[in-house]
């Protein structure tokens, strides 16, 4: 993703005219919402870029479905591995353990294939689409040694596909399923076309020993295809909104803490094995219970919501943005040395000092009024650490290390991003404008 630089203002609307809560609109830094947010209709909703936890989590499971993939084609091997032994002259048998045996190959492939430390993207829609085309093969095999009757009649081999179509579920990915069911029903109806495409009459197979040609049970075939997908279809959108509603804050969008730490442990080792660089960045916004003392905390929750929509604006796809604490939001950004991390969260950090209030509403008074300025424009302290850079050994070490960054910038004047000691040279500090 590029990301969209800043405009000038950003702007949290109060509309005077209705109640202070009623007409509160929140706009990121680029007058508009994040992709992710973005609601889509229709066709375009369903293709966009998927939620990142999910897309993540898919591929976090490849290995796992891989391996479970090889158990089960290892499992169907034991079908044909049956009917050969009880009958090795029937070509019909050998192509149903040579086709097992196949599915077992690219099963392997597969697993290998996920075991890289990144698993590319397309893997989920090859592995699933293979698997429906070794089965539609198999079919078309037994066409190819005259025995067409089998192809449609079959009455294990097509059975494999409903468990092609179900084993997508797990990918958490809509799109994966409607190719595969939508990929088998084209196979599907292709084999029936082979098959046929010879036939007089559809008792011609009467003496064949696998049933006669019927039109309605082959539709009744098709039909069941797909609603076998339209269910799985179903299953996917149930899971992907249990796992958005698992990790994701319902107030400012960003993941939770348990699911962060999950991922920047992860990345840790990652990191580690490939000796890249691995950043994390605290951001504490300043005076932020004044701002709710005067405000209220209606008010402080949709700054909260603005802002935390502004940082995932500036981080690339990669990025990880979480919400560590109250106000405290914490990002993690894979592949970045410090310099570089700085320059990003010093853009961070100049768009969260744009957010600012297009009416001022009426300030509720706060015990706390007094005693700390009520910023007139919200800024926010930012502390920064590295790996390898800071020399520590575990994420842990990592995220103390910029925590303890974040409080030095608050102690040395806040609104201010701290990447290095500040009694030593700060990389970057001060405020802006
Ligand atoms: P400092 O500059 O030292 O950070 O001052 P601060 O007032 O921001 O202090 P601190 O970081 O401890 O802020 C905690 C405050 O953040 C307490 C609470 O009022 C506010 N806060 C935390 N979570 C939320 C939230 O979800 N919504 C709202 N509106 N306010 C929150
Ligand atoms: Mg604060
Ligand atoms: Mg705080």
């Amino acid at each position: 993703m590029t990301p969209v630089q800043p405009t000038p203002q950003s702007v949290i609307r109060v509309s005077q005219r209705l109640t202070p809560l009623a007409g509160i609109a929140a706009v990121g830094p680029d007058g508009g919402v994040h992709d992710d947010d973005r609601r889509r209709s229709g066709w375009r909703s369903f293709w966009s870029v998927d939620d990142p936890v999910l897309r993540d989590a898919g591929l976090r499971a490849e290995q796992e479905i891989a391996k479970v993939r090889l158990l089960l084609a290892g499992l169907l091997c034991l079908i044909p591995l049956n009917a050969v032994l009880k009958d090795a002259s029937r070509q019909e048998n050998w192509i149903g353990l040579a086709i097992a045996a196949a599915s077992v190959l690219t099963g392997f492939g597969f697993l290998l294939l996920t075991r890289a430390d990144v698993v590319p993207r397309w893997v989920g829609f090859a592995a699933s689409m293979l698997d429906v085309t070794w089965v539609s093969i198999g079919l078309a095999l037994y066409t190819v040694i005259g025995r067409p009757d089998i192809a449609v009649n079959s009455r294990v081999v097509f059975e494999v596909y409903f468990l092609c179509i179900a084993i997508t579920c797990v990918r958490y990915d809509r799109r994966v399923t409607l190719v595969t069911g939508a990929l088998a029903m084209l196979q599907y109806g292709l084999i029936i076309w082979i098959a046929t495409r010879d036939l007089v009459s559809p008792t011609d197979w009467a003496g064949a020993g696998n049933g006669h040609f019927d039109p309605a049970d082959q539709l009744a075939r098709l039909i069941l295809l797909g609603m076998a997908t339209a269910i799985s279809l179903l299953i996917v959108k149930r899971i992907q909104q249990l796992r958005v509603l698992s990790v994701r804050d319902r107030l400012t969008g960003l993941v939770i803490r348990g699911y962060f730490d999950e991922r920047l442990g992860e990345e840790f080792r990652r990191c580690q094995r490939t000796d890249s660089p691995l950043s994390v960045a605290m951001l504490d916004l300043d005076y932020f219970k004044s701002f709710n003392d005067r405000f209220g905390h209606a008010v402080g929750d949709l700054v909260l919501a603005a802002v935390s929509r502004a940082v995932r604006q500036l981080v690339r796809v990669e990025d990880v943005v979480g919400r560590y604490g109250g106000e405290e939001l914490i990002v993690m950004l894979p592949g970045l040395d410090k310099a570089r991390a700085a320059e990003r969260m010093e853009q961070i950090r100049r768009a969260v000092s744009r957010v600012r209030l297009e009416h001022d509403t009426t300030p509720v008074p706060g015990p706390d009024e007094k005693a700390a300025p009520v910023a007139p424009v919200l800024t926010a302290s930012i502390g920064i650490a590295s790996w390898p850079e800071d020399g520590v050994s575990s994420m842990e070490a990592l995220v103390f290390c910029a925590d303890s960054r974040l409080l030095k910038a608050k102690a040395s004047g806040r609104d201010r991003v701290v990447a290095d000691q500040v009694d030593e040279s700060p990389s970057v500090s001060g405020r802006a404008s």
